[in-house]
């Protein structure tokens, strides 16, 4: 580590912060991460030594699959020791998705892993990549001592530093993309960086542990009034998805009909391990609240309590990854590993 300055390594992956107006077809295309730097003249006068490196292709994040994450956490791995802070610049469509991801991938983590994105690209007069990018940067390099402030995956847009594994996309258009509603901001950037240090995740002080392994035979299935049996069935009578996130309504309530409950049963006594979590933006489930999610808990669904939805469907592919029986997958999963639960 650098007694003087901190050194940041800048992770380009891709997204809308280093993209341009193709001239033909006037869609948004990657292009090189040079350019992107020669438009940010102030990243020369940060109080930080910053480096980069860059996928060979930058994806926008519509297309970001698990081998991306083994991408990312294996350059975070091969540099852990030669760097203080780590920023990726990343699409904001499943920016939550991939924070998620690698907050679980890597275990112990002592130094700030910083997602971030834009909603326009940087070349563009009313960009909102600079400001992400730079303090981004800035809040990578606070230091406490001699230590990083900040030994967590975390997710910076328009002002605000959240947990990543907290995060949620929750809209198109404004610069204000991402809420964490379940959990308070980390930091914000006013005319002081102002560190809720209170908030901030305290890892185990061990070596890094980084995971690599994801299995991905799993599915999201958002309830509503109506769903049939039919539809259902197809995911749940499946014998290849091992896991699934179902979106209960409310407190974690669903509908009590016989043929849904008995879809489910015969579908956890098969060995599918079933998450459930709410599909409300806040607020947690409480299985038992109400007797339409009494059932729920009896038959063995596992709580998400007031997990996201990025974060439960990240968590399960990883902990499908270990080949846990349901009994360890059931506690693992109902206790919060990076912070993602409360
Ligand atoms: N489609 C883009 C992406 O996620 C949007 C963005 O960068 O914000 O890669």
């Amino acid at each position: 580590m650098n007694q003087n300055k901190p050194i940041i390594l800048l992770i380009y992956t891709g997204g809308t912060i280093g993209m341009i107006k193709n001239p033909v077809t006037a869609s948004l295309e990657a292009f090189n991460f040079d350019h992107l730097l020669k438009n940010i003249p102030e990243l020369k006068i940060l109080d930080c030594e910053i480096q980069t490196i860059s996928f060979n292709e930058p994806i926008d994040s519509s297309n970001m699959h698990p081998k991306y994450w083994v991408q990312m956490v294996e350059i975070i791995e091969q540099y852990y020791q030669n760097y203080d802070g780590f920023v990726i610049l990343h699409g904001s469509d499943t920016m939550s998705y991939s924070a998620s991801a690698l907050s679980f991938m890597l275990e112990n983590l002592q130094k700030p892993v910083i997602f971030t994105g834009s909603q326009l690209p940087i070349g563009d007069l009313r960009t909102d990549a600079k400001e992400n990018l730079i303090t981004s940067i800035q809040m990578a390099s606070l230091r406490n001592g001699k230590d990083p402030m900040i030994k967590e995956v975390g997710l910076y847009f328009e002002y605000k530093l959240y947990r990543g594994n907290r995060t949620t996309k929750i809209n198109a258009d404004h610069f204000e993309a991402f809420e964490s509603l379940n959990y308070p901001m980390l930091a914000e950037s006013g005319v002081h960086l102002k560190v809720n240090k209170e908030y901030l995740f305290q890892p185990e002080n061990k070596d890094l542990v980084v995971h690599k392994n994801f299995n991905t035979n799993v599915a999201i299935i958002k309830l509503f009034p109506g769903i049939s049996e039919y539809s259902l069935s197809c995911f749940l009578n499946n014998p290849s998805i091992k896991g699934i996130i179902l979106e209960t309504y409310g407190a974690g309530n669903a509908t009590t009909e016989s043929w849904f409950v008995d879809l489910l049963v015969k579908a956890i006594n098969s060995g599918v391990h079933m998450i459930n979590v709410t599909q409300c933006s806040g607020g947690s489930v409480a299985m038992g609240q109400y007797a339409t999610s009494e059932t729920l808990r009896k038959i063995g669904l596992i709580s998400g309590f007031d997990i996201t939805t990025e974060a439960a469907i990240t968590k399960l592919m990883f902990l499908l990854g270990k080949n846990f029986d349901s009994k360890e997958f059931k506690t693992n999963f109902e206790t919060s590993l990076r912070g993602e639960m409360s």
